[in-house]
């Protein structure tokens, strides 16, 4: 790694994707050279296991491991025993989880069960949780209050001031990515103008949600700078502050030292 330049850490990306395959390790090398950390999340064992893979062969790559709610659906006990298997060989979070009520992929009863059993897992195995939200907000907030505290992000933040205070209150991280570029969202832009910076953690959730400028193709963790310009425009401060300010953040909440 270059200590020269600015550091920038990706806190939500799935270089495992099939998406990625022809391309992965020219990727991954582009990343060690321009200083780009990124951590890779599970969305279910399989790719659990493939975050550990990465990691575990490149140093700027760090696992969580997770069962996303759209796959709830596929989980049983074994499924949990198995993923506290994964988790206990070198992640430093667990996640993706948490509810979707937006495309309902797994029966709502069946995601609110599998969602309470990772917190519980999170918490006996002292993780931080990355969390995923989507038209589900009352129900998610009043499992976080029960079974909290929880130490976690809120995975593709692009809520306004008052979801993001309730977060906030919650000691949640707010996890920023392309969606903070896109024109329609200056509520979400508003909004971050009176979040405290050392709340925010930057994300790519690659291969999807990529900045204003790739709209339509695939996203990958080399864009997360333009994540930081954005959120340079917001603060009014330089981009290498950002890039170093949510490094540290990352750090921080991930309990690593890179
Ligand atoms: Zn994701």
């Amino acid at each position: 790694m270059s200590a020269t330049k600015a550091r920038l850490f990706d806190a939500h990306a799935h270089l495992d994707f099939p998406q990625f395959d022809g391309d992965r390790s020219l990727i991954l090398s582009a990343m060690r050279d321009q200083g780009v950390y990124a951590l890779n999340v599970g969305v279910d064992l399989p790719s659990s296991r493939a975050s550990l893979a990465l990691a575990a062969a490149h140093p700027h790559i760090l696992a969580a491991c997770g069962v996303h709610p759209h796959e709830a659906k596929t989980v049983s006990e074994a499924t949990l025993a198995e993923l506290e298997g994964l988790l206990r060989q070198g992640a430093v979070a667990l996640g993706e989880c948490g509810l979707d009520f937006y495309r309902d992929l797994s029966p709502r009863e069946k995601q609110i069960q599998v969602f309470r059993a990772q917190l519980r897992l999170a918490k006996k195995l002292d993780l931080p949780v990355i969390l995923h939200e989507r038209a589900a907000w009352p129900e998610f907030l009043g499992i976080l209050r029960e079974e909290g505290p929880v130490r976690g992000v809120l995975h593709a933040f692009s809520g306004d001031l008052v979801r993001a205070q309730e977060a906030l209150a919650l000691g949640l991280y707010l996890g920023i990515g392309g969606p903070v570029t896109y024109p329609k969202n200056e509520a979400l832009r508003e909004a971050l103008r009176k979040v405290p910076p050392q709340r925010v953690l930057l994300e790519t959730d690659c291969p999807y949600l990529p900045p204003q400028p790739f709209r339509g193709q695939r996203n990958d963790p080399l864009k997360v700078r333009h994540v930081a310009e954005a959120l340079a425009r917001i603060w009014a401060r330089p981009w290498e502050e950002v890039a170093e300010l949510t490094c540290a953040n990352a750090q921080r909440f991930l309990g690593v030292k890179l």
